[in-house]
């Protein structure tokens, strides 16, 4: 049943999807809800961005979770529907995109610092254990680690993932701070990344979110130095302005299109769109990568 990422990619790049939480928030999703309350109260808004993203040609689609574990969710008082929630995700997932289409899951940082004493590993690892579980038990293919800064954090959520599922996991960091945007905000580039957390038996490490595409290209050449393995690599669509109080993200499909072949040939091998990506986004990939 565990799928091999290696094997996946073996024959050249495959494409994943774009945005998820800035296209329920375009549907309308009202400023302040958590995006993962949707797949309880609008699976139907859920299903539809999936749907899109497969019918532009994404051979891999991630849950509505990516703050779906239970410090996030305490937030907004649902810790206690940590399981429905992330459940729920992956079966709207499985039902939208068919069999074709893989579904990996989204689990994101939970918003604490272990840094300042906000969450103490203990507390990662039973807030990232409970999701983690109910994803694989309700048929995800694949975990994805993604948007993380500090290396510590994922590191526990790494430790959750072997103690609470048998899927294949990748590890994807946001970075968007340094002279060359090369570190996350907590400082890490991705040699201590790869250092660190290798030994706890990641499929792929890879960067999303952050930066733009263009910027996207430095990364994967900087992983690929120390990275043998598969590399998951989803920019934002640009980086995001905010024009007359809209935050508004600055490359549109074309744009963002062209700058992933040069990814691709950095050694990436999934791409896909973070923040402000779009199924049009997707579909101009899609084409693009068909040439
Ligand atoms: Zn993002």
């Amino acid at each position: 049943m565990a799928i091999d990422l290696s094997e996946l990619c073996a024959s050249g790049p495959v494409l994943t999807d774009g945005a998820m939480g800035t296209q329920l928030d375009a549907r309308g999703l009202p400023a302040g809800t958590a995006h993962e309350l949707w797949n309880l109260e609008n699976p139907q808004a859920v299903a539809q961005v999936h749907a899109a993203y497969a019918q532009a040609g994404s051979r891999v689609v991630l849950t509505n979770t990516l703050q779906g574990n239970p410090i996030s969710l305490a937030s907004h008082g649902l810790a206690n529907r940590t399981a429905e929630l992330n459940k729920a995700a992956v079966e709207i997932a499985s039902e939208a995109v068919g069999s074709d289409v893989l579904v990996f899951a989204s689990v994101g940082p939970s918003g604490k610092l272990l840094l300042t004493g906000d969450v103490s590993e203990d507390d990662l690892l039973k807030a990232f254990g409970p999701q983690i579980q109910a994803l694989g038990e309700a048929g995800a293919a694949a975990i994805v680690l993604e948007t993380f800064a500090d290396p510590d954090e994922a590191e526990a959520a790494l430790k959750a993932a072997k103690d609470n599922c048998d899927l294949p996991v990748v590890v994807s960091f946001s970075f968007a701070a340094g002279a060359d945007n090369d570190r996350t905000i907590m400082g890490a580039d991705a040699g201590r990344i790869v250092d660190q957390l290798a030994p706890l038996g990641p499929v792929a490490f890879g960067a999303n979110c952050g930066v733009g595409p263009d910027l996207a290209v430095s990364l994967a050449q900087r992983y690929r130095k120390i990275w043998a393995g598969p590399l998951w690599i989803k920019p934002n669509a640009g980086v995001p302005k905010l024009i007359e109080g809209e935050t508004v993200f600055s490359a549109g499909p074309s744009e963002f299109a062209q700058q992933i072949p040069p990814i691709v040939e950095a050694g990436a091998d999934f791409v896909g769109g973070c923040c402000g990506s779009t199924p049009e986004h997707i579909r101009a990939v899609a084409e693009i990568l068909k040439k």
